[in-house]
């Protein structure tokens, strides 16, 4: 087991995107400002994309603009092609992400274009990315498991990551973006990956569309990874069923991680205190676990 974890909050973009009630840019700094305070060292803070394909990310050039930036705080975007990354260096993001589907129909319906075109894409927004002295990151999505094509081949997985790291992702993100892994493919397809990049570092971006998030994180501890995507308040990620469990919990995952004698650095009575503020901004309770149980006492002291 690792004995230290590292959580990359994703509320702000993957979260809030998914969400009817759009905030103001006002409140979305307030709430990434409180999420720098919970000792988060890593933020997505929105996405450049059409805004009529994604209105709730129109504002994130402005959200960029008005953060009041903490040392040692990298506040990420995504983009999904060459003009998206354009505009995240402009604005003035510390990384960028760009999104790939291990499988076509999941690509075309994501992105409207093909694996093959994506890849074309990718190569250009890493030259963009990286001349701007910034980190270009990759997420592979439905890598366990696709709503359109059900199983997707480990070696599927790899080929693509191959690609990835062969058009200069810095780093990579193995999404199970609808909530189809458990415990076992999680080993496997870590195991797998070790096996094939050894001395690559691994995230993984879990759901918990059917529950099995956690388990699916103690999976992964197990082999190793200590890299993962959640959301505060355990918002977003499942936007075809309103209410229903998508993105990890970031205040559950860390109560879970400091259970186990994990470190993550983060301040769990903040990380509610976040949570809290995004429920009063949302109007609505929030999927989280914890924020209803409170912490356990011993955590707190
Ligand atoms: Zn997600």
């Amino acid at each position: 087991m690792p004995a230290r974890a590292h959580i990359r909050e994703v509320g702000p973009r993957d979260g809030l995107q998914n969400e009817e009630k759009i905030l103001s840019t006002a409140e979305k700094i307030r709430l990434i400002d409180a999420l720098g305070a919970t000792g988060l060292t890593e933020i997505e803070v929105g996405a450049f994309v059409r805004p009529q394909n994604v209105p709730q990310m129109a504002d994130t050039a402005e959200v960029f603009a008005g953060l009041r930036r903490r040392p040692g705080v990298t506040y990420s975007a995504i983009a999904p092609n060459v003009v998206g990354a354009r505009r995240a260096v402009a604005a003035g993001a510390d990384a960028v992400q760009v999104f790939l589907s291990a499988t076509e129909s999941h690509n075309r319906s994501n992105v409207n274009m093909s694996v093959e075109q994506s890849l074309a894409n990718v190569a250009d927004m890493g030259e963009v990315v990286r001349s701007a002295g910034i980190p270009f990151d990759a997420v592979l999505s439905v890598a366990f498991g696709c709503p359109f094509e059900g199983h997707v081949p480990i070696e599927r997985v790899l080929e693509l990551c191959g690609r990835l790291l062969d058009l200069g992702a810095e780093r990579l993100t193995l999404g199970d973006t609808t909530g189809m892994a458990h415990p076992v493919l999680v080993r496997q397809v870590v195991l797998a990956f070790r096996e094939r990049f050894p001395r690559q570092p691994l995230r993984l971006h879990l759901h918990s569309a059917r529950g099995a998030g956690l388990a699916n994180i103690l999976a992964a501890l197990e082999v190793g990874v200590a890299e993962f995507d959640s959301s505060i308040g355990g918002i977003g990620g499942c936007p075809f069923a309103p209410g229903a469990p998508g993105n990890l919990c970031t205040e559950d995952l860390t109560h879970m991680l400091h259970e186990m004698g994990i470190a993550t650095g983060l301040d769990l009575p903040a990380l509610i205190d976040a949570a809290l503020l995004l429920e009063r901004m949302l109007g609505h309770v929030v999927p989280g676990q914890t924020i209803k149980a409170g912490i356990c006492k011993h955590l707190t002291g």
